[in-house]
């Protein structure tokens, strides 16, 4: 008997598989519910607000018209079912709402949007790299003063410390890698634009030698996870991110039984 593969991969799927093998099953493979988190979906807000001032023609990019495009996206938020889960009370509403105001304010200290050349926000692509799927979500792609594409990815959470940099620009790689699979032209420049803590635009260039080299990773992880169906084995990982993880309980890193995950977690069928 083996696993099911996930049908395609993404750099959050990397990512995580990277992590820990055990907390990736039990989100991609298992589809065990976790709890909303208050950090992501107010990420997932701001880049929504981001998203929609972008749609707007270069000149009307301003802070007020940020101010607007937060305004429907917390409107839109009141809607969804993970901000609805967070359970908040009106004072803590208001504390997100103020958050996510700050970081669009930060935004403006980083870059001026009317002079940004968008060709895609929130473009989804999807490519077939050798029997694998890979598939993933641009939060924005435009042209610089050259009309060589640059992909750009917001980060809400506070910038990395330099021994951390190489991971964290993992997917804006893949994305550079999946741009060149499907438009046929390798971005010059990936970046990450992070709107938490102190406000920082991380930059670098790609090469014919960084997308392969993310091309020769995403299947050697790709291979991994097929290997780990096959033979039912995911490991746990113990590391920082246990601290956040829904599946602590089950997890014998911390002296749970993982099979007891899908019968507490899972709910009736
Ligand atoms: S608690 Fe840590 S080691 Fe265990 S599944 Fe979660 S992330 Fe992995």
């Amino acid at each position: 008997m083996s696993l099911p593969l996930p049908s395609t991969l993404s750099p959050s799927k990397v990512s995580s598989f990277t992590n820990c093998a055990l907390a990736f099953r039990f989100t991609n493979i298992d589809r065990l519910p976790e709890p909303p988190s208050l950090p992501a979906v107010k990420g997932t807000t701001v880049h929504r607000a981001l998203e929609l001032l972008f749609d707007a023609e270069p000149a009307d990019r301003t802070p007020e018209r940020a101010r607007q495009c937060l305004e429907q996206a917390l409107t839109e938020m009141e809607q969804d079912s993970d901000y609805q889960g967070l359970d908040l009370s009106p004072a803590e509403a208001q504390r997100f709402a103020r958050d996510a105001s700050v970081m669009v304010e930060r935004y403006f200290t980083l870059e001026d949007p009317s002079t940004v050349e968008a060709v895609g926000v929130e473009m989804m692509l999807t490519a077939d790299l050798g029997g694998v799927t890979v598939r993933g979500i641009i939060d924005r792609l435009e042209l610089d003063s050259e009309s060589h594409l640059v992909v750009t990815d917001y980060k809400t959470g506070r910038a990395p410390s330099p021994d951390q940099l190489g991971s964290r620009m993992g997917g804006v790689h893949f994305y550079s890698m999946l741009c060149e699979h499907v438009l046929g032209r390798r971005p010059v420049r990936v970046q990450l634009v992070y709107l938490g803590g102190e406000p920082q635009i991380i930059s670098t260039p790609t090469s014919e030698q960084s997308n392969r080299g993310t091309e020769r990773r995403v299947k050697a992880v790709w291979s991994a996870i097929e290997r780990a169906c096959e033979n039912e084995d995911f490991r746990p990982r113990p590391g920082a991110l246990c601290r956040w993880c829904a599946f602590q309980a089950y997890c014998p890193a911390f002296g749970g039984d993982p099979a007891q995950a899908a019968v507490n977690l899972a709910g009736p069928t």
